[in-house]
């Protein structure tokens, strides 16, 4: 496991930079090549400013500005294992852009793996995006992104972009869907609705860590276990990125709280080796505990240990 550990710190860390963005982008203007590079450090996007900036100084239409950025998003990939980069690129309600990327972690079962789509997707929930208007990918996402995208709330509005094709919708994807309504379940992922109410804040020696952590458990999506949960990774630069739990109707496209964090640190452009604390907060109310889960994510590549709440 520490060979593991330390070939994988070493391909984290470097945030993409000018050179690579301008081989990314060889046929856009210098001009916004530059400003691109000089705004997506440390936030693996853009906000809605800098993205109007971009598309005037392109020329480009919304569509195919994000789909130009494919290759840009695909550079924070950290695929050890398989080693295919994968971007994604999402269009937020506020009008601000998202990037994500796929993220293997090493030693450990491919079902871990975080893919571009949920990356992208869970960017923009982390940002505070309750809707999304556009996912931008370069190939007809995978059967269990489909499942994952159908649990959004606002899977009934978002256009898909693939490249050279029209857009399309979560329905034309997934035809005759297993979704939430199935469950009895209203509404989905993203929507702006505290889930969970038994978090009471301020338990921990820690304040602000819990509050921050206790909020995102309280919003995270679980309908199906009530194991409402989150994660906090708090990196030695003072950064803290939460990760939400975020449950699925067919249980398996579930994405983990832990997973999450590190889907969000890694487009923050942070690396483990920076982690100073890690903290999860879950309902003992719920079905099932994120605990073992996060212990093993945290341990491939982080020799930090888990602190773990239960409230309810
Ligand atoms: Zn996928």
């Amino acid at each position: 496991m520490s060979f593991h550990k330390k070939s994988q710190r070493h391909q984290w860390r470097e945030e993409p930079g000018y050179s690579l963005l301008r081989k990314a982008l060889q046929d856009w203007p210098l001009e916004a090549v530059k400003y691109l590079a000089g705004n997506i450090k440390g936030r693996g996007g853009l906000s809605q400013d800098s993205w109007q900036h971009i598309l005037d100084l392109t020329g480009f239409d919304a569509k195919h500005g994000i789909t130009e950025l494919l290759p840009v998003a695909a550079l924070w990939a950290k695929p050890p294992i398989s080693d295919y980069h994968v971007g994604a690129v999402v269009l937020g309600e506020s009008g601000s852009v998202y990037f994500g990327a796929n993220l293997e972690f090493p030693g450990l079962p491919l079902s871990m793996t975080v893919h571009a789509e949920q990356a992208a997707v869970a960017h923009s929930w982390s940002c505070g995006e309750t809707a999304i208007q556009a996912l931008a990918i370069n190939a007809p996402p995978c059967g269990y992104c489909r499942q994952f995208l159908n649990e959004l709330g606002c899977r009934d509005v978002i256009k898909i972009y693939l490249p050279d094709r029209e857009p399309m919708t979560v329905g034309d994807l997934l035809p005759e869907a297993f979704g939430p309504a199935h469950l009895g379940v209203q509404g989905g992922m993203m929507d702006n609705a505290k889930q969970a109410s038994d978090f009471a804040e301020g338990s921990s020696h820690d304040q602000e860590l819990s509050s921050l952590t206790c909020t995102a458990a309280g919003e995270s999506w679980a309908p199906y276990s009530s194991s409402y949960s989150a994660v906090t990774l708090l990196c030695d630069d003072g950064t803290k990125v939460v990760g939400r739990y975020c449950e699925n109707a067919a249980f398996n496209p579930s994405f983990a709280p832990m997973q999450m964090a590190f889907s969000l640190l890694n487009m923050r452009g942070l690396h483990p080796g920076q982690i100073q604390k890690a903290w999860l907060a879950e309902s003992r109310l719920g079905q099932i505990s994120q605990e073992s889960l996060s212990r093993l994510v945290l341990g491939s590549l982080s020799d930090v240990t888990l602190d773990v709440s239960h409230y309810g």
